[in-house]
C-alpha cells in the first residue's frame, strides 16, 4: 500500500483546474437518492441545477452535515477550488456503499480516495456522487459506486491482487478504483471513442498500474494473462470461455451475466479444468458486445 500511495498522488488540484470541466455555479445540494434505472433518463433532464436547489453560498459545516447525514451532496465549481469538499462527498458515498452492505475497508478506502466526477462531462459531474449510473456518451454508462465497490469486494475476496482484467473500460472510472487494490490493472474498451476517453480522464491522475487496451474483451488479453481477478462491466448471456481460462487457479471473477433480467455472478477458478459458479444478486448492466467500434 505505501509504495500505491507514492504511485498515487491524488492530485486534485490538477484535477480540480481543468476549465474544460467547469460546473454550473453554487456549491451544494441535498436531494433524494436516484436508482440505477431512474439515473439516465434524470440525468439528461437534471444536468443543470434548478436555481432553487442551489445553496448560496454554503459554510464547510453545512456541507459536512450534509456528507454526515448520508444525503446526496452535489458539487459545483465552488466547491472545486475546495478539495477538502469533494472528500467530504465521497466520504458520503462510501458511507452509503457502507450500509448497502460493503464492507472491505481497503475497496471502501479505494472508493473514497477516487474522485468520481473528474470521469463524467461538466454537464453531470453535479451528480457524480449520487449512487446511479449516467451516461457517458455512445449508449455507455459510468457504473453505479455500489456496485463497482460490490463487484470489486467480491473478487479481491480479503486477499492481495496482482494481475486484475476490466473488461469495458468505459470512461475509465472502476479502473481508477482497481488500480488501489491490484498491482497491475488491465482494461480493454471495444468503442474507440471511449477508450480514447478513459485516456484522457486517468492521465491527470498520473495512476503508473493501469494498461489500457482497445479491443474485444470477450478474447481476453492473453499476452497478460493469467489474472488473480477478472471484472465484466457490461454483461453477456454467459462469460466467455476464453475468460475462464485466463484466470489463475484460485483466481475469481465476477460478471454480470443476462440480458434484461441480469444478476451477478461469481466465478472462480479451483483447478485446471474446474470452476464454481455463484449468483449473487440482481444487477443491471450495459450489454457486452463482440468486436471494436
Ligand atoms: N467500467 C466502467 C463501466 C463501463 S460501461 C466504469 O468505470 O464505470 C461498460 C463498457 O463495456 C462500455 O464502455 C462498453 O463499450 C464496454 N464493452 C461492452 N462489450 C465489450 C467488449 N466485448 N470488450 C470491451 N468492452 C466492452
Amino acid at each position: 500500500m505505501k509504495e500505491k500511495a507514492k504511485n498515487f498522488p491524488l492530485l486534485l488540484s490538477e484535477v480540480v483546474d481543468d476549465s474544460s470541466r467547469k460546473l454550473q455555479s453554487g456549491s451544494a445540494y441535498s436531494g433524494n437518492i436516484a436508482t440505477p434505472q431512474t439515473a439516465t433518463k434524470n440525468a439528461a433532464k437534471n444536468g443543470i441545477l434548478h436555481p432553487l436547489d442551489r445553496v448560496a453560498s454554503p459554510s464547510k459545516s453545512h456541507i459536512n452535515a450534509l456528507a454526515r447525514s448520508g444525503q446526496n451532496v452535489m458539487i459545483l465549481d465552488a466547491d472545486r477550488a475546495n478539495p477538502l469538499v469533494s472528500e467530504a462527498v465521497r466520504r458520503a458515498m462510501v458511507g452509503r456503499i457502507a450500509k448497502q452492505g460493503v464492507k472491505d475497508m481497503v475497496v471502501l478506502a479505494a472508493m473514497e480516495a477516487i474522485p468520481r466526477h473528474v470521469f463524467m462531462e461538466s454537464a453531470l459531474a453535479s451528480q457524480a456522487y449520487i449512487d446511479a449510473s449516467l451516461p457517458i456518451g455512445h449508449h455507455q454508462t459510468i457504473s453505479q459506486p455500489y456496485i463497482v465497490a460490490r463487484m470489486i469486494e467480491v473478487m479481491r475476496n480479503g486477499g492481495v491482487l496482482g494481475n486484475v482484467l476490466e473488461i469495458g473500460t468505459g470512461c475509465g472510472y472502476q479502473a481508477a478504483v482497481l488500480s488501489r487494490v491490484a498491482k497491475q490493472v488491465f482494461s480493454i474498451e471495444r468503442i474507440k471513442p471511449l477508450h480514447a476517453l478513459a485516456k484522457m480522464n486517468l492521465r491527470p491522475l498520473r495512476i503508473a498500474n493501469i494498461r489500457l487496451h482497445y479491443g474485444d474483451g470477450m478474447l481476453g488479453l492473453a499476452q497478460a494473462a493469467p489474472f488473480d481477478g477478472i471484472i465484466l462491466a457490461a454483461a453477456g448471456l454467459e462469460v466467455p470461455q476464453t475468460l475462464l481460462e485466463q484466470l489463475t487457479i484460485g483466481g475469481r471473477l465476477v460478471a454480470p451475466v443476462g440480458a434484461r433480467q441480469q444478476v451477478l455472478q461469481l466465478i472462480q477458478r479451483v483447478g485446471q479444468f474446474d470452476w464454481t459458479r455463484e449468483t449473487l444478486e440482481n444487477c443491471h448492466f450495459v450489454p457486452l458486445r463482440s468486436g471494436v467500434v
